[in-house]
């Protein structure tokens, strides 16, 4: 397995990926960046305009790049597809999105790549699931962004309402990235504090409950709000991505919601979906079994029923 080169090829430079190499390039993770896509005429472009970034930021060779190119990656991040209309589902993105994930891993993978798959396309837990089976890959190195973008909602609503620092608020948002998620506030920590005890020692009367609904709804919707104002959202979910490819080249051994396949883990087996889980050179190595109250535990199972039909419904599940 490749875990040294700090190579990323990216595929899919619309708003997404375009972000994505810009994210990375002013945070200056990776050594190397070339970007596949079938608008070839704007990768180019955009490689000599990311260029112009790297004086003032990182020492980076940003290129347009071929399939060949994926041979010694150390990441092939995927972000090519259709994205979300106003008013449609993550979900019914799945049919046009997934012949053109066949072709893509198949592609990377004729040039011998050894390095980790990290897969952004939606429905994302679906299609993390079809790179694992179409690539032949262990599991460990295709990961999905699963729930990390979600989980930084989150942390940012409670961040605002709380007046604490985001970086020192421990709260997950756990499931399909998709309207089954849901948050795990029986787990959710401000600094050491649990956050229910947090709350009602702010004010013995707050109705913790009605609070909890009303920002796990919130955060659900966060997509939706910003398709409708601006068509897409790629700024958040490209931090996300470049949160997780640090982890992977720096070995950061960071916790984080990424979508990874379950053997057993809350009683789950052969889905991919958002838990906590361990990264780092090696992708994910560790899937974070979590308590769960009796309600998230419900929640959970629908979530996971969710992708299990749809997986079944593109016979990628037995
Ligand atoms: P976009 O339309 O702006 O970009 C898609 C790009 O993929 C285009 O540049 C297109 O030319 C390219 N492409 C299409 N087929 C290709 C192929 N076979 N090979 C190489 N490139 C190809 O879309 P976007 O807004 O960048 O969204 C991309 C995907 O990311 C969508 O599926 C969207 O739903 C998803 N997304 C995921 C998250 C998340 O949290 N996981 C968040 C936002 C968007």
């Amino acid at each position: 397995m490749n875990t040294e080169s700090r190579k990323i090829i990216l595929i899919g430079n619309g708003c997404v990926g375009s972000s994505y190499a810009f994210a990375i390039t002013l945070l200056g993770i990776g050594k190397e960046l070339g970007i596949i896509d079938t608008n070839k005429k704007k990768t180019i472009g955009d490689a000599i305009d990311l260029s112009d970034a790297v004086s003032y930021s990182s020492q980076k060779k940003i290129y347009s790049a071929d399939y060949q190119d994926c041979s010694d990656a150390q990441i092939v991040v995927i972000s090519a597809g259709l994205p979300q209309k106003e008013g449609q589902t993550r979900l019914e993105l799945l049919n046009s999105n997934l012949n053109l994930i066949k072709e893509i891993v198949e592609n990377v993978m004729l040039t011998g790549f050894n390095g980790i798959f990290l897969v952004a396309t939606n429905p994302v837990d679906i299609l993390t699931k079809a790179v694992y089976k179409y690539s032949g890959l262990p599991k460990n190195q295709v990961i999905g962004s699963g729930t990390v973008l979600d989980t930084a909602r989150l942390r940012k609503e409670l961040s605002q309402d709380l007046g604490v620092d985001a970086r020192n608020i421990h709260a997950y948002i756990m499931g399909e990235h998709g309207d089954s998620e849901f948050a795990v506030f029986s787990q959710a920590l401000i600094g050491p504090i649990k956050l229910r005890e947090w709350l009602t020692d702010m004010n013995p009367n707050f109705d913790v409950d009605f609070y909890f609904n009303k920002t796990e709804i919130k955060v659900r919707n966060t997509a939706y709000d910003i398709i409708n104002l601006k068509g897409s959202t790629y700024y958040g979910i490209a931090r996300s991505l470049a949160k997780i490819t640090k982890a992977i080249l720096d070995d950061d051994n960071s916790i984080m919601t990424v979508s990874t396949l379950l053997e057993g883990e809350y009683e789950e087996n052969d889905i991919y979906i958002g838990v906590p889980a361990v990264v780092n050179k090696y992708g994910v190595v560790k899937v974070i079994d979590m308590e769960l109250d009796e309600i998230e535990k419900k929640k959970f199972k629908t979530s996971a029923k969710i992708i299990k039909d749809r997986l079944k419904s593109c016979n990628l599940q037995d």
